[in-house]
């Protein structure tokens, strides 16, 4: 059986070694990244007189990796401080290390007879039992093991990581005849439940499967573009989110990606297939022409788009020269937008016969489908893993199979057949048998359609799906903005489902009507949702209009009720876990504090941003981002209450938003009894165990006690910072004042040092000075500007 694994080695420090290396120090893993060792010294190394022999030139790629680590954007490290646990070395002097770890994972250059040569010397130096992967995107994994011991291929199989390795959800797993089921079970619980990874089971065919299909997909857009005389501009602006696939649509895509990494995997494909299929992955020659030109995308400067000024100009792959970007607006696509979800403005689309979009998707889409549907069984088990292959690797709404399900499987079959399209057997007799999709939910229960009849969709049990809960067992209760739904085992799930999640009277409701119906019924409460962000603040279009209004009596009780909500969250008798992910902004983050304890997922971006637009946290979330920091300190220990004070005003002043759940950790939204799970898919599993835990552990409330407050000394230390800000010209006289507002807040008042006062007390300073501000037009000119234009204001 294999190891635990506990430690880990990459081999190889380029793009992709270096962003699992970090990935695994994401995750706590010690990993030894090695590359081969410079045949030639820098002119730098030279000035300063090293040899080829010292340490720091033998050891440079590794370690030119991990200083880009620390640069690269978007972050590979969910926290600089894990870089740490990232040790360089060589593939000489270091590769005997290799006996040290559990896990060893190939990433070199892509080439099969590179890799073999390394893999020789792994199996020389390996101790038995540790599991040893590569990451090719490709290249057959049995030939890369042949010649290989036989403890070798029992541990040996394919993890290939998409980049970059921390944001993309997908693993294909690639299994050999030779490799030991228990490493493949193994290696699928651990990146589901360490890495946080989405993994599917691909079989040892050229580029698995999400490359296959996508690779497959992105030359007959090509094609269709050439052949119907579109232009790189018109087919991204109907190819991304229209049809649920990511903004960068195809070509942006293929920019960032890079031409080169594209052209080297099509052609994996074209030398490894025969017939029609071959000729479906040659490259077009003005592709070719590119490429000669080092027209390669992003890492080049230009590539389908060329940034010029402020302006973006595509290429016209007929004269090879750049010019305006041109979009598809017609009538289909108007009467898409308009279409309410996905699945509607698709069905709005591919049948819109002669229009010129719907015409371009459906010449696309038809074909991309019939060929995900002959190749089920050939690259992977079922239709499942191809789905979900696809939305993880390549960020579509829906796996092909579920868009074939949108648009209308039988219709759709009818059209491809009247157009003379070869329909794989297996669709045309489970049509003849009556199924007429490929998805089916029954009693909350998920089912795919293989032949012989519907299966199961098997999961991991701590995926928990909140529209299938709903669906077996309704809801508890429910208003417009919230639904309470019983998660099993006697804890209810209190989901946010309003526009954006953003909090109104409606949730606020909710969340005391939950905190009731818990008490009286469960053992916690959870709170948390699927949407695309936990919640992005408070509703501020309603907030706005009644200031507009001048409603200052119901803003007073808006922001009282919330309050008090929370409050009440606070002290409850039973446990609440909120379980914030993603975007988690203002009245969400201030949600968060008031928990019993939050489990967050690992990619949580929370911040109190209200000085954004304007004005101030109103949910108590300046105390409790103070008493949480006040909280984590051990008792009896001189505590400066200013610094404290001080600390937390630079994080709610600046609006600093978090970019992981660890550097939450580290702006103290989160303290160490607070949980992160790596799987977004875990992340109400792991929050219900967390209120399980507490409630067998005999949970009592926080108990209410007078804050310690930093008082006038800690006013003036706060303002003296913003003043001189302010003097330098940093912030604006508008920010003065919200700075001068926020740091009376957090100071307690006009209180001597040390003063303890009582929460409700903070809670009416704080609720004053949010109302004073919401009432000043400059304020409102922010509201304004973050809802009509999504950003903030410097007024
Ligand atoms: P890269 O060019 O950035 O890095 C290649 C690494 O191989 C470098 O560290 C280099 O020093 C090392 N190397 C070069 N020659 C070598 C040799 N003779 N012996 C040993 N090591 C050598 O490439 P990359 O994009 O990181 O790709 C690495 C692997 O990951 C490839 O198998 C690739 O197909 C696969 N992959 C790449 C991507 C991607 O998007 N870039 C995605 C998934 C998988």
């Amino acid at each position: 059986m294999a190891k635990r694994i506990r430690r880990a080695a990459v081999l190889g420090s380029g793009v992709m070694g270096s962003g699992i290396a970090a990935h695994l120090a994401n995750v706590g893993i010690p990993t030894l990244l090695l590359d081969i060792v410079p045949r030639e010294l820098t002119k730098e190394e030279e000035a300063k007189g090293w040899t080829l022999e010292h340490k720091q030139v033998r050891n440079r790629l590794a370690n030119q990796a991990l200083e880009r680590l620390l640069k690269q954007k978007p972050a590979p490290l969910m926290s600089k401080d894990n870089i740490a646990l990232i040790e360089t070395g060589n593939f000489e002097d270091d590769f005997h290390r290799l006996a040290e770890v559990d896990w060893i994972i190939e990433a070199v250059v892509e080439k099969l007879e590179v890799k073999k040569e390394v893999f020789a010397r792994v199996d020389e130096v390996r101790a038995p039992g540790t599991i040893v992967s590569s990451n090719t995107s490709g290249i057959s994994i049995a030939a890369m093991a042949e010649g290989r011991s036989d403890d070798f291929k029992k541990h040996f199989l394919g993890t290939h990581f998409f980049n970059p390795p921390r944001y993309l959800k997908l693993l294909e797993i690639i299994p050999t005849e030779h490799t030991d089921p228990e490493v493949v079970a193994y290696m699928k619980t651990f990146g589901e439940d360490v890495l946080g990874k989405g993994v599917v089971m691909a079989k040892d065919t050229p580029n698995f499967i999400a490359n296959r299909i996508g690779t497959y997909g992105l030359l007959v857009t090509v094609r269709e573009m050439m052949q119907g005389g579109y232009s790189v501009g018109e087919v991204d602006s109907v190819t991304g989110p229209l049809i649920g696939r990511p903004k960068s649509a195809t070509f942006r895509t293929l920019d960032v990606v890079g031409l080169d990494t594209f052209i080297h995997v099509a052609n994996n494909v074209y030398e490894n297939v025969d017939g029609e299929e071959k000729e479906a992955f040659r490259v077009p020659e003005f592709m070719k022409t590119m490429l000669a030109n080092g027209w390669l995308g992003s890492k080049s400067g230009q590539g389908f788009f060329v940034k010029q000024g402020k302006d973006i100009l595509e290429l016209n792959y007929v004269t090879m020269q750049y010019e305006p970007r041109k979009k598809l607006a017609t009538p289909a696509v108007e009467m898409a937008k308009q279409a309410k979800g996905t699945a509607a403005k698709l069905q709005t689309l591919v049948y819109a016969d002669g229009d010129r979009a719907g015409t371009l998707l459906w010449n696309i889409i038809a074909p991309t489908l019939l060929y995900a549907a002959r190749l089920v069984g050939e690259i992977a088990d079922d239709i499942v893993a191809i789905d979900q292959a696809m939305k993880w690797g390549f960020g579509w709404e829906q796996g092909p199979f579920e868009l074939w399900d949108a648009i209308g499987l039988e219709k759709s079959v009818r059209k491809m057949q009247a157009e003379g399209r070869d329909i794989p057997s297996w669709i045309t007799d489970m049509l003849a048998d009556g199924a007429t999709s490929f998805y089916k939910t029954e009693n909350g229960r998920l089912f795919y359609y293989a032949p012989g009849g519907y299966k199961t969709v098997e999961e991991n049990e701590k995926v928990i799906h909140i529209r299938r809960l709903k669906e077996a067992r309704g809801v508890i209760k429910k208003n417009a903005g919230a639904s309470l739904i019983d998660l099993g085992d006697d804890v209810a799930l209190l989901e946010f489902h309003s526009p954006n999640n953003a909090i109104g009277a409606d949730i606020v409701q909710m969340i005391n009507e939950a905190l009731e119906e818990v008490n009286r019924n469960y053992k916690g409460l959870v709170i948390g949702n699927q949407g695309k962000n936990f919640c992005v603040g408070a509703n501020l279009a309603m907030m706005l209009m009644e200031a507009q209004d001048e409603n200052f009596f119901e803003l007073e009780l808006a922001v009282r009720q919330f309050q008090q909500a929370l409050l009440k969250m606070k002290y409850n008798p039973k446990p609440v876990v909120v379980a914030p992910f993603a975007m988690t902004l203002g009245g969400g983050a201030e949600v968060s504090l008031a928990a019993s304890r939050i489990q967050a997922a690992a990619e949580t971006y929370i911040g109190l941003v209200e000085v954004g637009v304007g004005l101030i946290p109103g949910g108590g979330g300046n105390k409790e981002l103070y008493i949480k920091q006040l909280n984590s300190l051990p008792n009896g220990v001189d505590v400066d209450y200013v610094k404290i004070a001080a600390k937390v005003f630079e994080t709610i002043a600046m609006a600093k938003v978090s970019t992981s759940a660890a550097e939450a950790r580290e702006l103290g939204f989160l303290n160490h009894r607070d949980g992160i799970t790596m799987n977004g898919d875990h992340l109400l599993y792991e929050a219900k165990q967390a209120v399980l835990s507490m409630y067998e552990e005999g949970y009592r409330p926080p108990v209410r006690k007078k804050v310690p407050v930093a008082g006038e000394s800690g006013y003036a230390a706060m303002l003296l910072g913003a003043q001189s800000m302010f003097h330098s010209g940093y912030i604006s006289e508008h920010d003065l004042k919200i700075a001068k507002k926020l740091a009376y807040v957090l100071a307690g008042g006009k209180v001597p040092y040390g003063t303890a006062v009582d929460e409700q007390y903070l809670l009416d300073l704080e609720r004053e000075a949010f109302l004073s501000l919401i009432g000043e037009p400059k304020t409102q000119a922010r509201m304004q500007h973050m809802l009509v234009k999504g950003k903030p204001l410097r007024n």
